[in-house]
C-alpha cells in the first residue's frame, strides 16, 4: 500500500502521512509540520524554495518532475516560464511540459502568488 502527499502529492509514501512520517519528497513531517502550517501552506513554502527533493538517501522516482506530480495529484497550481508571454494556465499544463523539452527553465507560482 502506497500513500499520496497531500502537500507535494508524492504518491511513494510507504506509511500514511501521520505519526511523524517524513515524505522524502518534500520533506514535511507529518504530526510536526502539518501542525503548525496547513498542507497548503506547506506546498507554498514548498514551491517557493524551487521545489527540490529533499531526501538525498531516497533517489526520486525515473524521470521525476515536480509539477507533473503536482499536476496529477490535482493541485491548483500553474506553471510559468521566464518569460512573461509563457504564462500559462493548468489547462495548457500538457503544452507547458513539451516546452519544458526544448530547455525552457521553469518555476512554479501559486494562483496566488501570481495574482500579487
Ligand atoms: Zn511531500
Amino acid at each position: 500500500m502506497k500513500y499520496m502527499c497531500p502537500v507535494c502529492g508524492y504518491r511513494e509514501l510507504t506509511d500514511p502521512p501521520e505519526d511523524y512520517e517524513i515524505c522524502p519528497c518534500c520533506g514535511t513531517e507529518f504530526g510536526y509540520d502539518d501542525a503548525t502550517f496547513t498542507h497548503e501552506e506547506l506546498r507554498r513554502r514548498w514551491l517557493r524554495a524551487g521545489a527540490p527533493w529533499f531526501d538525498y538517501t531516497t533517489p526520486p522516482p525515473a524521470n521525476w518532475n515536480p509539477n507533473t506530480q503536482l499536476y496529477e495529484a490535482g493541485y491548483g497550481y500553474t506553471l510559468m516560464g521566464q518569460e512573461a508571454d509563457s504564462r500559462v494556465s493548468s489547462s495548457s499544463w500538457p503544452m507547458s511540459l513539451a516546452r519544458q523539452g526544448r530547455g525552457i527553465s521553469w518555476r512554479l507560482v501559486s494562483l496566488e502568488d501570481q495574482a500579487a
